[in-house]
């Protein structure tokens, strides 16, 4: 299973030894935009306000020296809609989707996001617009409020109640005696995986980017939970372009567009009608889910 913030394993040792809260945490993000090998261009500039248009073109990308992961990779996503990304695990649609933010560089083509190429953006900018919700909630020890607000700090405490209230926290923030002071991880309320879920969720909607990267989960929230947050993301995803490794066929089914990724790169592109009707992979992913989902 992909995952984006590879460096945060990494430097996960050093948080602990930062003061706890905010403060700490800022200099925390400050380390995770340093990766040496990925810099704002010498004569890049602040984005504009994106509306979200995003293409790819002849796109190349390999880790190491073998074979590239995606190659020639053509993708055009109309602002405001979404794409679900099927195929087998491993076949690179985490790859596909990190290099949106820049996690990794193209090594061939380019990516534009309304028809500037995301190369020319500074990284910050870029990433301001781009939000993501992974299986894995990043949370720190701090509050509710500080966790909340880590979507873009500075938020107001009306703001980050309204992102809370949008992403359905607001009925745990109630039944909390200090609310949103509440500290949370080891030495305070530790939350539920669905809990966890709502406040990236929180985050998004706080930071409100034109953009949505969205990685599913594959695993265990029990079917209630797991309804109620897709609702949330739902929501999240309206007006928002959206590009979500899909692993639900509700998603998928849902989506304005579903792009097939295999081991060779993206092999098919349509509605669901269209790839139930021409491509096998897709019938045959169709197939295992709907066994999975019975
Ligand atoms: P899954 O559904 O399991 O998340 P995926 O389709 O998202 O799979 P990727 O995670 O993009 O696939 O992986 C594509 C290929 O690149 C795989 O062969 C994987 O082993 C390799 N890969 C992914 N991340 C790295 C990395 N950081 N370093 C080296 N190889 C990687």
């Amino acid at each position: 299973v992909g995952v984006f913030f590879r460096p945060v394993e990494k430097i996960s040792a050093v948080i602990e030894t930062y003061p706890k809260g905010i403060a700490g945490f800022r200099r925390y993000t400050e380390l995770l935009d340093t990766r040496p090998d990925i810099a704002d261009a010498l004569d890049a500039r602040p984005a504009p306000a994106l509306r979200g248009e995003i293409r790819y073109e002849q796109v190349r990308f390999g880790y190491g020296t073998g074979r590239p992961v995606l190659d020639g990779v053509e993708l055009r996503i109309a602002a405001g809609h979404t794409v679900a990304f099927v195929g087998p695990s491993g076949a690179g649609k985490t790859t596909l989707c990190s290099l949106l933010p820049r996690f990794y560089e193209v090594q061939g083509g380019r990516i534009t996001i309304d028809g500037i190429d995301i190369r020319q953006m500074t990284l910050a900018s870029l990433r301001a617009q781009i939000g993501i919700v992974q299986q894995d909630v990043f949370l720190f020890a701090g509050t509710l409020r500080e966790n909340i607000a880590y979507g873009r700090l500075g938020a107001s405490e009306a703001e980050i109640l309204e992102a809370a209230r949008r992403a359905r926290l607001d009925q745990l923030i109630e039944q909390l005696p200090e609310g949103l002071d509440t500290l949370i991880g080891e030495r305070g309320v530790k939350l539920s995986g669905g809990q966890k879920q709502r406040l990236a969720i929180a985050r998004i909607f706080l930071k409100n980017p034109p953009i949505l990267i969205l990685d599913e989960a594959t695993s265990a929230l029990d079917t209630e939970t797991e309804r109620a947050i897709q609702q949330s993301l739902t929501e999240l995803a309206e007006g928002r372009t959206t590009l979500v490794i899909a692993h639900r066929l509700a998603t998928v089914r849902n989506a304005d567009r579903i792009v097939v990724v295999d081991r060779s790169g993206i092999s098919a592109q349509g509605t669901h009608a269209e790839l139930m009707q021409r491509n096998a992979l897709y019938q045959r992913l169709n197939g295992a889910q709907a066994e999975l989902l019975a």
